[in-house]
């Protein structure tokens, strides 16, 4: 199996790649943030509280996101593998991702970061803002506390990746297509590795 964790901060693109990355390797993709704006959509209880932490760039708490990951693997025992988009973010959700696929003996291939400039993500948020309606891509003040609490809870995992030679840095900035071709060379360059 592949399993790839598309990493990075906000406005990053993680969401627009992946959509390549499922097409051409023909992988179940999942999205905490998504999962969570589908709670919310829906009303549940679980939106409710999520949303809170949501609306003003906060994580939600780990126990609500790892039982969200668990319910999407256990939903799809035929995949030929997954994308992680916005997971893990914190060192401990990385850690019980390793348990729950390990468990599976299907353990992380890879996490491809895509390391892009501040003022680029910034600008890209308040564009997406205004056509999607995202809460969070509102105003840049939210956008600002989101990239920070990256800096702060999520990079830490890229030490954690590196420690098991996991991880890589994919340039994302340019066009959409320019980013996508990079990282379908990288996956198929460990793909082949790995053969
Ligand atoms: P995203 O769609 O990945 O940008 O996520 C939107 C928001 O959902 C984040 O700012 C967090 O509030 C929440 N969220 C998404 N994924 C996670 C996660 N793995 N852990 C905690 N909170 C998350």
């Amino acid at each position: 199996m592949l399993n790839l964790v598309l990493f990075g901060p906000p406005g990053a693109g993680k969401g627009t790649q992946a959509e390549f990355l499922i097409n051409t390797f023909n992988l179940i993709h999942i999205s905490t943030g998504e999962l969570l704006r589908s709670e919310i959509a829906a009303g549940t209880e679980l939106g409710k509280i999520a949303n809170q932490f949501m609306a003003k760039g906060e994580l939600v708490s780990d126990d609500v996101v790892i039982e969200m990951i668990k319910g999407k693997i256990n939903d799809n025992p035929e995949a030929k593998g997954f994308i992680f988009d916005g997971f893990p973010r914190t060192v401990d959700q990385a850690v019980a991702l390793d348990r729950l696929l390990n468990e599976k003996g299907t353990p992380v291939s890879a996490m491809l970061c895509l390391e892009v400039e501040k003022e680029e993500l910034i600008n890209r948020l308040l564009g997406r803002g205004k056509i999607s309606g995202r809460a969070d891509d509102q105003s840049q003040k939210i956008i600002e506390n989101r990239i920070e609490v990256y800096r702060n809870k999520t990079e830490p995992i890229i030490e954690y990746y590196s420690k098991q030679n996991k991880h890589h840095d994919i340039k994302g900035m340019g066009t959409i297509e320019e980013i996508a071709e990079r990282l379908i060379k990288k996956v198929e360059s460990l793909y082949n590795k790995q053969m």
